[in-house]
């Protein structure tokens, strides 16, 4: 599936549009950071010396207004904390190191001595200019958008937001809150799938909703591939006789890379390129397989469209805190929880595991990968973690 994405190609955006988008090109610092010696303190700035020393006040260095003046012989120039050190000063004594002689309310005496460097801030101690503070490939969040701004940046390369369209087939669903026909649910994978899609950093409109008829489904995926570079397609994927997507698909000359998955849930996943690229993946329908399936194929599709390498092993793992059965025929996505236990990390099932049960999504912080085979798996054994796209 990797094999058949292609990274999207980068954009220039500012600081303020760049939260949470992945980051194109590494960032260098454009200069020291800090960019000149400052003060750590409030005090004074002066030079290396013992205590005792009586000094005048002869000027000041605020925050963004630097001393006009060097420091010249038995002279303390007042600094506050970030200011810059005045030419020829290589120390701070803190305001309260100092007695004030307020016979003439502009002389101090050092009551502690004062090493060449004592709280001051060298240029660069932060970020060196010229050296990578932020690398290629990894997602921009609040910290990483301080560091690129304190570096320099104004405007960073990130990868463009792959195009994401959710498409919803049945006639059972209906829109939230609406009343419920005979036979009705409520469509409950559009604002999870739309949801998870945004938050691994795609672009989404409100999903569509297709009737279980051939050829609007036909219609509604060929308009989705034309405006997207991903569809993601729930239900109508298995071999129902209402089930149109594969025909749908066929029809379109959607290339099959895969049908079918040694997978529960998730089952009927469906994948496919089409003729201009575009990622097509057929989701089950039922809520849980379809969140199970985003997170295992369509986030790490989503996330090398924008330059992320791909998930490696080896992957997290962690203790079983109850024996789970496995299946002879596929491998399980047991949604667990993650607490701290005898062997470490301990994963316990959150509740019933069917594919249709969304209320034991809620607790669930990963997905504990169960190996296909006959018996159980144990208390006590180690099993794999896979990310729950939440
Ligand atoms: P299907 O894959 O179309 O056979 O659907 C499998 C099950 O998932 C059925 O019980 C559907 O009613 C249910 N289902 C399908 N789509 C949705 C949806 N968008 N939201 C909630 N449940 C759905
Ligand atoms: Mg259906």
């Amino acid at each position: 599936m990797l094999a058949e994405t292609r990274a999207l190609p980068a954009q220039t955006v500012t600081i303020d549009e760049a939260l949470h988008r992945m980051l194109a090109a590494d960032i260098r610092a454009t200069g020291d950071v800090p960019p000149f010696p400052c003060s750590a303190m409030d005090g004074y700035a002066l030079l290396a010396g013992p205590s005792g020393r009586r000094l005048r006040i002869t000027g000041e260095s605020r925050a963004g207004v630097p001393s006009g003046h060097a420091l010249g012989d038995g002279e303390a120039i007042r600094v506050s904390t970030g200011a810059a050190i005045p030419p020829g000063a290589d120390a701070v004594i803190p305001q309260e190191d100092v007695d004030l002689d307020d016979g003439a309310g502009d002389v101090i005496v050092t009551a502690q001595d004062s090493p060449a460097g004592a709280h001051v801030r060298g240029a660069g101690e932060d970020m060196r200019a010229g050296t990578i503070v932020l690398r290629a490939g990894r997602r921009l969040g609040p910290l990483q958008l301080g560091a690129a701004v304190a570096a320099g940046a104004g405007t960073v390369q990130a990868a463009a937001r792959p195009r994401v369209a959710v498409l919803c087939t049945g006639d059972e669903l209906r829109a939230p809150g609406e009343p419920l026909g005979p036979g009705e649910i409520h469509n409950s994978n559009a604002p999870m799938l739309t949801g998870l899609s945004r938050d691994a950093g795609a672009e989404t409109g409100p999903a569509g909703r297709l009737p279980d008829d051939r050829q609007a489904t036909i219609d509604g995926i060929g308009a989705a591939i034309d405006a997207s570079d991903v569809v993601i397609i729930t239900g109508g994927v298995s071999v129902g006789p209402h089930d149109h997507v594969k025909p749908a698909l066929s029809a379109l000359h959607v290339r099959e890379l895969f049908w079918s998955v040694a997978l529960q849930p998730g089952k009927p996943t469906w994948f496919g390129v089409a003729g201009d690229g575009t990622l097509v993946f057929g989701l089950p329908g039922n809520p849980v397989s379809a969140v199970v399936t985003f997170s295992l194929f369509v986030a790490p599709a989503l996330a090398a469209m924008q330059g992320a390498p791909a998930p490696a092993p080896p992957h997290p793992t962690a203790r079983l805190g109850t024996e789970v059965p496995r299946n002879p025929r596929r491998e399980q996505a047991v949604r667990v929880s993650l607490g701290d236990g005898p062997g470490g990390v301990t994963a316990l099932p959150t509740g019933a595991q069917g594919s249709h049960i969304l209320s034991s999504l809620l607790a669930a912080d990963a997905l504990g990968m169960i190996p296909m085979g006959e018996g159980v798996v144990a208390a006590g054994d180690e099993i794999t973690l896979r990310a729950l796209a939440r």
